[in-house]
């Protein structure tokens, strides 16, 4: 594929920034004084630009909005005490990108756009890094599709954006999760491993009904039985049984690929636990509680990092949590790595 990368940039005259302060600054509300747009015509990348962050003006006919072709990443940088910057882990979230984008006869955004285009982008935007503890700099990568013409087939053109958002802490408190058994989030050959906003859309429903029974969020089950677990909300799972972190496999397509969940079975496998990526079933997830052998379970997910389960409720029985170790644990040793506490050993951060 041929790629014309000029990256003209256009600079703000005055951050915003003046007049925000960065502490506990709420997810996804805030965005930085630039963007980087890129256009996708005639099979190939142009118009790669790093500009105000501004609206942009759509056709009412945009593809993406009547078919769906639209997909997204979530990453986060940080910065260290010293004022060094780091991406955490991006060459993942720019490979699941182009998986996703396959899947949605969407084209491969390369590298020199994806990550070097971020990079510089951040480079522009570094003051607006946060620079105190559990905060970060959210990093939201998005294509969709912009031919301006009705009829369901892939789109000939689209855009690539990259916007940026300052956030502070994300869940703070531990959640209620209630296993879904009426509505289903993906099968086997759809598009659940996907990170495309369709997925999402199609998820509202649970999750709000959940919460009108108290419940912060679903954790998702298989299309044909509703035993099989998936994961939570935009999180994966894992169950600490005994000595033994499990969660549920990728091989069917179901689920989405997190970085966190690779990153946070990396580091337990480091603290000894022994780690299982194979089906689970809510049944042996009650057994194990009802014996006392569940000790604790966990989302895991770029936004919310770790965020600890205080209650599981499936039908009419909640297993509830009070006290955590394995989950603190190792997200502190995941934040030691983000916040340059600790060596860097497994080459996960990439220097802006
Ligand atoms: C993004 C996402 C995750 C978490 O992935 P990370 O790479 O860890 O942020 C999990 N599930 C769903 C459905 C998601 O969209």
């Amino acid at each position: 594929m041929e790629t014309t990368v000029d990256f003209n940039v256009t600079k703000v005259e005055r951050s915003k920034l003046n007049d925000l302060s960065l502490e506990n600054i709420p997810f996804g509300k805030f965005f930085t004084d630039h963007m980087l747009e890129a256009d996708y015509e005639n099979g190939e990348w142009k118009n790669v630009e790093i500009k105000p962050y501004q609206p942009l003006l759509l056709e009412p006919s945009l593809a993406a909005l009547h078919y769906g072709q639209s997909i997204f990443e979530g990453i986060k940088a940080y910065k260290f005490e010293n004022g060094d910057a780091f991406i955490f882990r991006p060459y993942d979230n720019w490979k699941r990108f182009n998986k996703s984008a396959e899947r949605m006869c969407m084209p491969e955004v390369p590298e020199e756009i994806f990550i070097d285009g971020m990079k510089q982008l951040i480079e522009l935007d570094k003051n607006w890094i946060p620079a105190k503890a559990e905060h970060s700099l959210y990093i939201r990568p998005f294509m969709f599709a912009t031919d301006p013409v009705l009829g369901v087939k892939p789109s000939l053109t689209y855009k690539f954006l990259i916007l940026l958002s300052p956030t502070g802490p994300y869940y703070a408190e531990p959640m209620k999760i209630y296993v879904e058994e009426k509505y289903t989030r993906a099968a086997p050959g759809g598009v659940g491993f996907s990170k495309n906003a369709g997925n999402y859309g199609g998820s509202m429903m649970a999750a709000k009904e959940a919460q009108k029974l108290g419940y912060d969020q679903v954790l998702w089950t298989d299309a044909f039985e509703h035993k099989w677990l998936q994961e939570v909300g935009m999180m994966n799972v894992v169950f600490v049984i005994n000595n033994t972190a499990v969660t549920p496999s990728l091989d069917e397509g179901t689920i989405l690929e997190g970085v966190t969940r690779a990153s946070v079975l990396t580091l337990l496998e480091e603290m000894g636990l022994q780690v299982e990526e194979r089906k689970i079933n809510i049944d042996e997830v009650i057994e194990a509680y009802k014996k006392g052998s569940l000790k604790e379970v966990f989302g895991t997910g770029t936004a919310a990092t770790i965020a600890p389960i205080k209650e599981l409720r499936y039908k009419d029985f909640a297993m509830k949590f009070d006290a955590w170790t394995v989950a603190p644990k190792v997200k502190g040793q995941l934040n030691n790595i983000r916040y340059g506490r600790s060596d860097d050993r497994f080459n996960w951060l990439e220097r802006i």
